[in-house]
C-alpha cells in the first residue's frame, strides 16, 4: 500500500513538473523552417498552437515556413501568408528524386516571382517512392540532375530543406530507415559531390543531413559546415535521436556551429484538437535545447528520456530565429516578433 501511495504520488509530482515547463527566454521569438501544409484552412491551427505556446508555456512562437505537404503543390503563397496573419512564408517542393529533372532557370525565376521563397527538394533514400528501381536513380550526384542544381545556383534560389538519406544509428541499433552503414555513406559522400561542385548553392539541409545519430557523425556534420560555407542545417526531426549522441558532444557542436543551424520540428497539418498535443511536443524541443532537465520524449518518436542541452541564450537566439532572418528570402520584410 505505501508503495502504490508512493507511485501515485510520484506521478502527480512527475506529471505536474512536466506541465510547468516555462521557457526562460520569453523575449526570444522562435521560427520553424520546417512544415508541411499545402491547404489554407489548415493554417489557423498554427495560430491556435501559437496562441497555447504562449498562454501555457510562455513561448513566443513567431513563424513558419511550410515546405508544401508531401505531393501537394500550394498555389498562392499570398494566401497562406493571409491565412497566418502574416506569419507564413512557402516554399515549393518536389517529393520524388526525377520531379527536378526539367527544372529550368526560367521555372526556378518564376516561382521566385510568385512569391516562394526556395526550393525544397527531397531525396531520400530514394527507394522509399521510387519503387521498382524507377528511372534508376540512386544518388544524388547522378549527372542527370545535375541541372536541378545548377539552374537553381544560378537564379540564386536557395535549396530550403533539403532531405538527403535517413537516420542510421550506431552499430547494434541500425534504427528502421536505413541498415546499411555503407549505402548510407554513400548517400552523404555523393551529396558532398554536389556541394564540390556547386560552391556558389546555399543549402539548408534538412534533418542536420542525418548526421546526428552517432557522435562520428557529429564530427563529420563538423567537417561538412567547415569544409562548405553555404550549407546549413535545420533540426527538424532530429530530438528524438540525441539518446543516441554524447550529450557533452551534442552541445559543443550546437555552439560552435549555432550561426549555421535553424530551428525546424517537420510538423505536417494539425486537426482542432491537436493543438494542445502539438504545443506539448513543441515545448518539448525547447526543453531539450533550453534546459539541463531530463526531459521525456521529443516532438516525434517515442517517448524516451532525452537529457537537455542548456544552450546559451546567444545560440538559442541563433537557432530560433536569427539565422532564419539572416539567411531566407523575404524573412526580414515580413518577420515581426
Ligand atoms: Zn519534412
Amino acid at each position: 500500500m505505501k508503495i502504490y501511495i508512493f507511485l501515485v504520488v510520484f506521478f502527480f509530482i512527475e506529471n505536474f513538473s512536466y506541465s510547468q515547463f516555462k521557457t526562460k527566454y520569453p523575449e526570444i521569438p522562435r521560427i520553424d523552417v520546417h512544415i508541411h501544409i499545402s491547404d489554407v484552412d489548415k493554417v489557423p491551427n498554427y495560430i491556435r498552437v501559437r496562441d497555447t505556446l504562449l498562454s501555457k508555456y510562455n513561448v513566443n512562437f513567431a513563424f513558419w515556413i511550410t515546405l508544401e505537404a508531401i505531393n501537394k503543390p500550394i498555389n498562392s503563397p499570398d494566401s497562406i501568408s493571409n491565412a497566418a496573419d502574416g506569419r507564413m512564408l512557402c516554399a515549393f517542393a518536389d517529393y520524388k528524386p526525377h520531379l527536378g529533372l526539367n527544372h529550368t532557370a526560367e521555372y526556378f525565376e518564376k516561382k521566385k516571382s510568385e512569391g516562394f521563397i526556395g526550393y525544397k527538394f527531397w531525396f531520400g533514400s530514394y527507394y522509399r517512392v521510387l519503387k521498382n528501381g524507377e528511372i534508376g536513380i540512386k544518388d544524388i550526384d547522378d549527372p542527370r540532375l545535375d541541372s536541378v542544381f545548377s539552374n537553381a545556383e544560378k537564379s540564386g534560389v536557395t535549396m530550403l530543406s533539403l532531405h538527403i538519406a535517413d537516420p542510421n544509428g550506431p552499430y547494434g541499433n541500425r534504427l528502421d530507415c536505413i541498415q546499411d552503414p555503407v549505402f548510407f555513406w554513400r548517400q552523404i559522400r555523393s551529396f558532398e559531390n554536389v556541394l564540390i561542385k556547386h560552391p556558389k548553392l546555399k543549402v539548408i539541409a534538412a534533418h542536420c543531413l542525418w548526421l546526428i545519430c552517432q557522435d562520428a557523425q557529429i564530427d563529420y556534420l563538423r567537417y561538412m559546415l567547415n569544409q562548405y560555407p553555404n550549407l546549413y542545417i535545420d533540426l527538424a526531426a532530429t530530438f528524438q535521436y540525441y539518446y543516441l549522441d554524447n550529450t557533452a558532444n551534442l552541445r559543443d557542436f550546437m555552439i560552435k556551429y549555432s550561426d549555421r543551424i535553424l530551428y525546424g520540428t517537420d510538423s505536417g497539418g494539425i486537426k482542432s484538437d491537436e493543438v494542445e498535443n502539438i504545443a506539448l511536443r513543441y515545448s518539448k524541443t525547447f526543453r531539450i535545447l533550453e534546459t539541463d532537465e531530463m526531459v521525456n520524449g521529443a516532438f516525434w518518436g517515442k517517448d524516451r528520456a532525452i537529457k537537455g542541452l542548456n544552450l546559451p541564450k546567444e545560440v538559442l537566439e541563433n537557432i530560433y530565429y536569427k539565422n532564419a532572418i539572416r539567411l531566407y528570402p523575404n524573412l526580414k520584410s515580413s518577420f515581426r516578433p
